[in-house]
């Protein structure tokens, strides 16, 4: 079946004059389905996915379009040639005439967030039972959820996901305000259109990276066509692409950005800039802003510094967010200053000197985009224990975006090394107390099996499961276990003295190595120890040195969020047990 004829994008020419990009409806095909004189066209065969969809090329020559097959409602050509547009501005009209593109845009931004509660619920279900190694029991192996780095993989996706579909609620809003023309403005429009493009993009590279995390934490069985994780996953591919390439389209975002910018700073000399830029701006500095105000953080928490204290703190991540993103907006906005003076050609080699921070920039104020949504969800929510729930999932989206760029906020001093050390040790706090709600957070999808179509989040597994340790019990209870076998046993030997004596003397060398490890990590402990006090204020060192006095030197003496891991992993190392999940992965 073909198509006989199609909305074809063109330039508009008139009287010698270019109208730009205009839509006109052009017929391509005759009644049989032969192309049409000057019409030619290929399929694009077969594609790394999306295969459902037939795409393909079309090519035109010398092909006469009725001036009556404009569609017209942005610029109309009269018999005379003349040509007329509500839309005076060249610009504006383009943007208005290709703003109705946006819908494709609001579609792949819910159909990613989509993708990302179908992987995800199939591997939190596969995930919840599924057994691998005998980490703990003899007799009965570890669920895989239980892993805590199964949990790292899992949890803050599934945050992160929360946080999407929040923004999407929003963005179906806003789209619905515009569209229906309650509120179709100028502005409104751009703000939808700079929203979009944010949120698709964050949204369709998050759901690439989600549902590839999701087939490997579904082992074998996630590789497997009818457990649907690789499908999703190629057909999914091209959304980053296609509908506004993301790369461009942050680019997009970020133009906006620095647009706002330059409309707040107009009349802000360049003094008060360089301290926005170091980060010492007070309320007084901004008064508008056109996305979110700019102000937020400093009015939320007095000082970004201070508020670090408690990182948990809503108004605490709010401003550590917000300040990322002014700083780097109001960094590159200062690097560009130059460009308004200077010839085309240098102007945009100074952009291009940019562009990684300016893409870096627009991502950030996406995922600040996100995190409100998600917070003013939070809201929302009535019942305590689910908001809860919600505000450590909340927690642990935000955390996770600050821990991802913890190198920017150690190095711009917005956090002490004290507090990004204790960062991930509280996250993974946040994921222990998460992983009991895991299974209800992604039933709260409500997805069915004829939405998921996996056979591995049917509960299949938990069966098999039952079936082994069933047939293990009947086992064990009738004495016809297998018993594990033995290694061999050991005769003592002199040193020096036939093969056996061999052994003996590696083993002593191997003895004095093990000492030797031993004695340079207790020296690196004592370093370390060293350093950390450097970095305290000689008056807590004195009042600690008091309170721990006499055992000062032992790490384990000190309060918990003191203890470096590296501390703790020494401890364990020195205990000589290792960790379940190490002898798991021995076993493995
Ligand atoms: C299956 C499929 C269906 C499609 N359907 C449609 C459709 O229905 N309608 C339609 O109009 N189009 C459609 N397209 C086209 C699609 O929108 C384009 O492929 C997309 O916009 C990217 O353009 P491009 O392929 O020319 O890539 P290019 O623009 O050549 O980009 C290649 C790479 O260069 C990078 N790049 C490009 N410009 C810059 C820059 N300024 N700075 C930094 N990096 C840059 C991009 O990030 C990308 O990684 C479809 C494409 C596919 C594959």
């Amino acid at each position: 079946m073909h198509g006989r004829a199609a909305v074809v994008f063109a330039q508009l020419v008139t009287l010698g004059v270019n109208h730009g990009v205009h839509a006109f409806y052009v017929d391509i095909r005759d009644e049989d389905g032969r192309f049409l004189p000057g019409v030619g066209g290929e399929d694009d065969g077969h594609k790394g996915g999306l295969n459902g969809i037939d795409n393909g090329r079309l090519h035109f020559t010398r092909v006469r379009v009725p001036r009556t097959h404009l569609l017209d409602k942005y610029g109309h050509v009269a018999a005379d040639g003349s040509y007329s547009s509500p839309i005076a501005s060249p610009g504006r009209r383009f943007f208005t005439m290709i703003g109705t593109l946006v819908q494709g845009r609001v579609s792949l931004d819910g159909a990613a967030v989509l993708a990302n509660k179908a992987a995800l619920t199939i591997a939190v279900r596969y995930g919840s039972e599924r057994r691998q190694f005998n980490a703990s029991s003899d007799v009965q192996e570890e669920v895989l959820l239980d892993y805590q780095q199964h949990q790292r993989r899992l949890l803050p996706r599934l945050a992160e996901t929360y946080a999407m579909n929040f923004a999407h609620q929003e963005l179906l809003d806003k789209y619905d305000a515009v569209f229906s023309g309650r509120e179709d403005t100028d502005e409104n429009r751009q703000d939808l259109e700079t929203l979009a493009a944010a949120l698709k993009a964050l949204s369709t590279w998050s759901a690439l990276e989600t549902v590839q995390e999701c087939r490997e934490a579904c082992g074998g069985a996630g590789f497997l066509t009818k457990n649907r994780l690789t499908s999703l996953r190629h057909d999914l591919d091209i959304y980053a692409t296609f509908e506004g390439d993301n790369t461009v389209l942050l680019q997009l975002v970020a133009k906006r950005l620095l647009s706002d910018w330059a409309d707040e700073f107009k009349q802000v000399d360049v003094g008060v800039m360089a301290r926005y830029v170091a980060g010492r701006a007070t309320e007084a500095t901004f008064h508008r802003s056109g996305l979110r105000k700019l102000g937020q953080a400093f009015r939320d928490t007095g000082d970004v510094r201070r508020s670090v204290n408690a990182l948990r703190e809503e108004s605490a991540q709010h401003a550590l967010l917000t300040d990322r993103v002014e700083t780097m907006v109001a960094e590159i906005a200062e690097n560009l200053r130059p460009s308004a003076k200077l010839p085309r050609a240098e102007a945009a080699a100074l952009f291009n000197e940019n562009q990684h921070r300016i893409i870096a920039t627009a991502r950030a104020h996406a995922e600040l985009l996100q995190w409100e949504a998600f917070t003013r969800g939070l809201a929302q929510v009535e019942d305590p224990g689910t908001r809860t729930v919600l505000t450590w999932l909340r927690d642990v989206f935000g955390l996770r975006l600050i821990e991802k760029n913890l190198a920017w906020y150690l190095s711009y001093g917005r956090l002490s090394m004290r507090r990004g050390r204790s960062l991930d040790e509280y996250i993974d706090r946040l994921l222990a107390r998460l992983r009991p709600h895991a299974l209800d957070l992604v039933a709260a999808f409500e997805l069915a099996p004829e939405h998921l179509r996996a056979e591995i989040a049917t509960g299949i597994e938990a069966r098999r499961q039952e079936e082994a340790a069933e047939h293990y019990r009947r086992m064990r209870a009738s004495g016809d276990a297998p018993v594990k076998e033995r290694g061999p046993r050991r005769e003592p030997a002199t040193a020096g003295t036939g093969p056996e004596g061999e052994r003996t003397a590696e083993e002593a060398k191997e003895e004095r190595r093990k000492e030797r490890r031993a004695e340079k990590q207790a020296e690196r402990r004592t370093e370390r120890k060293h350093e950390r006090r450097l970095e305290l204020k000689p008056r807590k060192v004195a009042a600690k040195r008091a309170a721990a006095a006499g055992s000062a030197e032992d790490p384990a003496a000190r309060a918990p969020e003191d203890r470096s891991p590296a501390d703790a992993a020494a401890e364990t190392a020195g205990a000589g047990s290792p960790a379940p999940a190490a002898e798991a992965a021995q076993q493995g």
